[in-house]
């Protein structure tokens, strides 16, 4: 706000505007709830594409709010405040069960993806956490296999202790955990032989440059090796251009996500992209690598 400029115009406008989206944030909360029920809600998937097998056996699913006055919020926008309003849980809740059952469609057409869910500090603070994913498995009749979840680095920091006890309880299910955003939180690389993960997902602010940016690339394969020395897979998250790909492959990197291999997609989408996807690993990776 500090332009050297503090006209009294410039300050009722600045305030005017965070009034504006203050009002509006009451409004998502407010409506959050309601808006889960009514169908507001949607969710899309985006593909892992494993670059060593060549193939995509797993997916993240996203949460997407087409909100009646508002228009496409996206989560950056809801997320952090249905955290901060105590209304996380709801959405949790609600994407477990779409994505479990989205899962359980898929398995029954021969198309076993396992999909991810992205879940809160709050979420795995939750005791019943692992009993009610359990159930929901169950009901569905899939196995555990058929589902990963995804926490922040930052969140595991949050409250490390229950955290990891949470963790464990979900991995002895036979869930696959991964550290999401991994590198932009404050952690060393060493804490991660802490955490009971079976995946890192280096944040896509490491991996978006990677062509032009020798630290990236650095960031980039020494977090990898470290990963496997561990025993863990690396995904990379955020690729948008073929030059990354190259990178990516020296690093030794095991999955990459990324609108150069997908955007995320609806339900009826996947299929068919799947089936272009030999024709787009054949083209991508047959190009030379950069070492
Ligand atoms: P995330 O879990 O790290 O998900 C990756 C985000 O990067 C997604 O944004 C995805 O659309 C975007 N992305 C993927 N590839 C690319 C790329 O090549 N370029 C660019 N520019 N972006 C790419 P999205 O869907 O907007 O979600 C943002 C964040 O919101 C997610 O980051 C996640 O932290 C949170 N989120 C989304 N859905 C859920 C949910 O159901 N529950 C919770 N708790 N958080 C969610
Ligand atoms: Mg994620
Ligand atoms: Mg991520
Ligand atoms: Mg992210």
């Amino acid at each position: 706000l500090d332009n050297g400029r503090h006209t009294p115009d410039s300050v009722a406008f600045y305030q005017q505007g965070q009034d504006e989206s203050h009002q509006r944030e009451l409004t998502l909360i407010r409506d959050l709830p309601n808006a889960l029920q009514s169908g507001q809600f949607y969710a899309v998937y985006q593909p892992k594409v494993d670059i060593k097998l060549k193939q995509c056996r797993s997916a993240e699913a996203l949460i997407r709010w087409q909100h009646p006055e508002f228009g496409f919020v996206p989560p950056d926008q809801f997320i952090k405040l249905a955290e901060h309003s105590g209304n996380i849980g709801l959405i949790s809740n609600w994407m477990l069960e779409k994505v479990i059952s989205q899962a359980a469609i898929w398995w029954r057409e021969s198309m076993p993806l396992q999909l991810a869910v992205n879940l809160s500090v709050s979420d795995l603070l939750n005791p019943l956490l692992a009993d009610q994913i359990s159930l929901l498995l169950k009901q569905h009749q899939l196995p555990a296999a058929a589902l990963a979840l995804e926490v922040t680095e930052s969140a595991v920091m949050e409250d490390t202790a229950s955290v990891i006890a949470q963790l464990q309880r979900l991995r002895s299910l036979g869930i696959t955990l991964s550290i999401d955003d991994f590198g932009t939180g404050q952690s060393s690389l060493a804490y991660l032989k802490q955490l009971p993960v079976h995946e890192v997902k280096i944040d896509r602010a490491f991996v978006k440059d990677i062509e032009h940016n020798a630290n990236d690339a650095l960031i980039v394969s020494a977090t990898t090796q470290l990963a496997h020395s561990l025993g863990l897979t690396v995904t990379a998250e955020g690729l948008e251009n073929q030059a990354g790909l190259a990178y990516l492959v020296d690093c030794g990197c095991d999955k990459v996500q990324g609108y150069f291999f997908a955007r995320p997609l609806k339900p009826e989408q996947f299929e068919p992209w799947l089936q272009q996807l030999p024709q787009q690993l054949a083209e991508s990776l047959s190009i030379q690598s950069v070492k």
